[in-house]
């Protein structure tokens, strides 16, 4: 099978990782890739979101299964674009993207197919949301109803938080037009983690679950990051519990999706809060998360690219998907200044020697290749270095044996990833 892989992070380096290990690959082409794709397939200088490109080289390549990495190009429409064009393609249509894309869309679905989830109400004006945060009082949840990358949200412990929020998104213009209108949310109480599965019409089949670190330092402390490590399984949900989860939060999405007539199709990333009262949701992503990728795909036992290819075409009874029970822990080194302000152009060493430890991978994200063929920074998450073992213990200790032994100036990560699963 020739494949096209879209996207150029760690979670692509993952996907092109695990593909590679198919006897179905004939050729593998990614978009635009990086440094660690480029020893696994040929990278292809079209960007992830450039749709019309990447339809043109699928169709003059004869590829036979368009697999996205990231969110853009589905928000695109890359997947309606393969449909048109007769590519079968391993992610959700636009329409279905919307789950990713807009709160109030996703709210709407979970009531009506009766989905656990933070109770809500939208507006408009500031006024009445001044009058309704007030009449509920903290800790209250505010959030832009738009994409804000990541900001768009005020987990409030003070009503007087709540408030400036609510003034400086809908009257201040914080956020620009993504700010104009808002959801308040009731705040969920408990540990947060993510389930993942691929899913087609209404089949879903588990993938696994994990749980990230978003803040920059130990302890959960310091600015918001896309990431800066990954562990699975996260203590307190294991198999049963994330097959359970399938069935209250993914499987009744799939059911009215289908009833709305926009079917979803792909890996859906389902963000959830495990309270007193069992698992609620946060939030869904239409695509693998990164780094979260990096720490499920190389526990899996089955070929993946049957059963994408199978999925592509809403037949993923077809290719059955197993994993191993084994623990995963995930370290982001991260550039100096990462991720304010991050410093390119260190050179990188000491991979290999990483790479050659036992139960270690290491992905790449933000590097590149300098004139003098040397492995450098050019992004503020550089690598992902990854371990699997009988426990996330042994785990957490060999990935960070695989980081001591990489280095370039600056490099930072945090040093208690995996501490919580513990
Ligand atoms: P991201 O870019 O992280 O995906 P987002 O803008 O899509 O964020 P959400 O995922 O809805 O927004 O919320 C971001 C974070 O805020 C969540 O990961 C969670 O930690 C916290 N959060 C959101 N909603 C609630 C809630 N109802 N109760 C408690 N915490 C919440």
């Amino acid at each position: 099978m020739r494949v096209l892989l879209v996207g150029s992070g760690g979670r692509e380096h993952a996907l092109a990782q695990t593909l590679a290990r198919s006897p179905e690959l004939s050729a593998l082409f990614i978009a635009p890739g990086n440094p660690g794709t480029a020893s696994l397939g040929i990278n292809v200088a079209i960007g992830a979101h450039d749709v019309p490109a990447l339809v043109a080289f699928a169709l003059e390549q004869h590829v036979d299964l368009v697999v996205p990495g990231p969110e853009a190009p589905l928000v695109a429409g890359l997947a309606d674009a393969c449909a048109a064009a007769g590519l079968p393609c391993a992610g959700p249509t636009k329409a279905a993207a919307q789950l990713e894309g807009s709160k109030t869309f996703t709210k709407e679905i979970c009531d009506a197919a009766g989905i656990p989830t933070a109770g809500w109400a939208r507006f408009t004006e500031a006024a009445p949301a001044l009058d309704y945060v007030r009449s509920k009082g903290a800790p209250i949840v505010v959030k832009a109803d738009g994409l804000a990358a990541g900001k768009g949200v005020v987990v409030a412990t003070t009503l007087a938080e709540a408030e400036a929020a609510i003034t400086d998104m809908m009257t201040g213009g914080s956020l620009g037009d993504a700010g104009r209108s808002v959801v308040i949310e009731d705040c969920l109480v408990g540990e947060e983690v993510s389930l993942f599965a691929f899913c087609a019409g209404e089949t879903a089949t588990l993938i696994g679950a994990a749980q990230d670190h978003k803040r920059v330092g130990n302890g959960d402390t310091g600015p918001n990051t896309g990431g800066m490590g990954a562990v699975s399984p996260p203590k307190g949900f294991d198999r049963a519990a994330q097959e359970a989860a399938l069935d209250t939060l993914v499987r009744p999405m799939l059911h009215e999706m289908m009833r709305r007539g926009t079917p979803f199709r792909g890996v859906i990333f389902a963000g959830l809060m495990l309270t007193e009262t069992g698992p609620s949701l946060i939030e869904y992503n239409v695509r693998f998360g990164d780094p979260e990728a990096e720490a499920l795909l190389p526990r899996l036992t089955s070929d993946l690219l049957p059963a994408l290819h199978a999925l592509a075409q809403d037949r993923l009874d077809a290719a059955p998907i197993t994993f191993s029970d084994q623990a995963s822990v995930c370290v982001v080194m991260a550039a100096r200044g990462y991720p304010a302000n991050p410093e390119k152009g260190g050179v990188i060493t000491g991979l290999d020697n990483a790479a050659a430890l036992p139960g270690v991978h290491v992905f790449q994200a933000g590097t590149m290749q300098n004139m003098a063929g040397e492995l450098v920074v050019s992004g503020g998450r550089v690598l992902v270095v990854c371990a699997l073992a009988d426990t996330v213990q042994e785990a957490q200790k060999r990935a960070y044996a695989g980081v001591a032994a990489i280095s370039w100036p600056g490099a930072h990560w945090r040093t208690d990833i995996g501490a919580r699963a513990l």
